[in-house]
């Protein structure tokens, strides 16, 4: 009687060395040269969204931008003069959670090449004199630690002394919890800054919202611009719809919480697409300092 063979069978020959476990996850031997956008689940090339300004071509699906190609994108080329990359970060409570707070911070700097999640800098934007910074969500979440937030409130400080516009780009989870209470006093601090920007300097602050922007974040500067401008459906909000949910004891809107819902019920000023941000911004400032309609290139 024929047997089967005692060695199991093979469906296909494999290469040598083929090895068919899967790969963890940070283990590739390179970049992603592609990857799948969320919006429309086409299959986008890394190079070509950087192009895009990371708006997918297909659907103009958002994806995050870091700070240093956020102020590339909106200020005149060869303009950009940073302030602040000296100043670090301290784990001043010894906060350790999965992670020491250190060990977080150092984690960021060598992913970033940043010393912190935001870039400040003086520059022109169609020729307008601005101090203008970007949160970097790379960073901790862009999270508001004590250096975030005094990073700020200079660049605030530089608007008052030079008399020029200020704008902030945000994309952020909110305070740093790893510095408790020091991070929540940089809500009062930044906002006491914008408050004699106005004030003394009579300089506009326009603030722009991007996905997301919560929590004490969304809570101090971000919501205090004289002018408040979106990114397509980003997530703008306080506390996170299953808090508010659980907390209040009852269903939420469709599409709370969103850049569109907050347009529909006059929080915020406009939506503005990544792309048109920079003309946008050009127009709105010349408006508002009663400068001639400026060409934007
Ligand atoms: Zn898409």
């Amino acid at each position: 009687m024929a047997t089967m063979n005692d060695t199991p069978r093979r469906w296909f020959e494999q290469p040598p060395g083929f090895d068919a476990r899967p790969r963890k996850p940070g283990a590739d031997e390179g970049p992603d040269l592609w990857l799948r956008c969320p919006g429309c689940r086409a299959a986008l090339f890394v190079e070509v969204l950087a192009e895009s300004l990371q708006v997918c071509p297909h659907c103009e699906h958002h994806f995050p931008i870091d700070a240093p190609s956020r102020l590339e994108s909106l200020c005149d080329p060869g303009s950009i003069t940073v302030h602040d990359t000296g100043l670090t970060s301290v784990d001043a409570l010894g906060f350790v959670d999965s992670k020491p707070y250190d060990r977080r911070l150092q984690a960021s700097m060598a992913a970033t090449g940043q010393n912190e999640g935001y870039v400040a800098a003086s520059a022109t934007l169609a020729g307008i004199p601005v101090e203008i910074g970007s949160m970097d969500f790379r960073f901790l979440g862009g999270s508001m630690g004590s250096v975030v937030g005094e990073m700020i409130t200079r660049q605030i400080e530089r608007g008052i002394q030079r008399r020029v516009p200020v704008i902030v780009v945000s994309a952020s989870g909110g305070a740093r919890m790893q510095e408790g209470v020091l991070s929540l006093m940089q809500m009062a601090k930044t906002s006491a800054a914008l408050a004699e920007l106005k004030d003394v300097a009579r300089m506009p602050y326009v603030s722009v919202l991007t996905n997301p922007t919560t929590g004490g974040v969304a809570a101090s500067f971000s919501m205090l611009g004289d002018l408040l401008l979106a990114e397509p459906k980003s997530l703008v909000g306080f506390a996170g719809p299953r808090v508010i949910r659980e907390t209040i004891g009852q269903e939420l809107p469709e599409g709370f919480q969103t850049a569109e819902y907050l347009l529909e019920h006059g929080m915020i000023d406009r939506i503005v697409p990544r792309a048109q941000l920079r003309a946008v911004l050009a127009q709105t400032l010349a408006q508002l300092l009663r400068l001639p309609a400026p060409s934007v290139g």
